[in-house]
């Protein structure tokens, strides 16, 4: 699990989702309890398995671990203790998901990449980053969905696996900026449900078979 955590986290200091050590990522370990995640304030690039702070998922103490771990720890715990299907979450503050998050303007499916996250990507209400309260408005409008906006902030992204989760991310941030250039020049068309719904059914067979 850490040796996953790690390879995300690198990528993410190439992938443009986040700018200098903002944005965290965290994985629930295989015993259910306890979580790890990146630590606050270090370059992603350079991090190795010995920065990576482990966590009690009910009381959000810290149990293992050297370094200080990020400060969104809450919106991490909070996250899994109400989702017990998500087991990897990526934290970022991309550009153009974080443009949509200070307009109170949900991000809408503009294109069939946004399928595996849902129909649209919510907005959480704003609080303080670190909060008890920004972790409660954002799981509360992540609902049953990929990944919610977190108003003025940037985005929530989670998943079954860290990879799914990252790859939630790269999606929202790609048709975020997507909807933004369609903005310049009109108001873009919306997928329906039914649309969304054929497309998540067919990425179910999507890609290359072993
Ligand atoms: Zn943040």
């Amino acid at each position: 699990m850490r040796d996953r955590l790690l390879a995300i986290a690198h990528k993410f200091a190439y992938d443009n989702l986040s700018h200098g050590t903002t944005g965290n990522i965290s994985v629930r370990d295989d015993d259910g309890r306890t979580l790890w995640i990146t630590p606050t304030g270090m370059p992603f690039d350079v991090l190795s398995l010995d920065d990576l702070v482990q966590i009690d998922i009910a009381t959000a103490r810290v149990i293992g671990g050297s370094r200080k771990p990020s400060s969104e720890v809450p919106l991490h715990t909070q996250t899994y203790q109400r989702r017990a299907d998500v087991n990897g979450i990526v934290h970022t503050h991309s550009l153009y998901a974080t443009v949509f998050s200070t307009l109170n303007r949900p991000i809408a499916a503009v294109h069939y990449q946004l399928a595996r996250v849902g129909d649209e990507v919510p907005l959480a209400d704003y609080a303080t980053y670190g909060s008890e309260q920004l972790a409660d408005n954002a799981t509360k409008a992540l609902g049953h969905g990929g990944a919610v906006l977190l108003k003025n902030h940037g985005l929530l992204a989670v998943a079954n696996s860290v990879e799914e989760a990252y790859q939630n991310a790269l999606d929202v941030e790609w048709v975020a900026h997507l909807y933004f250039l369609a903005l310049q020049i009109g108001e873009p068309d919306v997928l329906t449900h039914d649309e969304m719904q054929r497309v998540r059914h067919q990425f179910e067979g999507y890609g290359q078979k072993s």
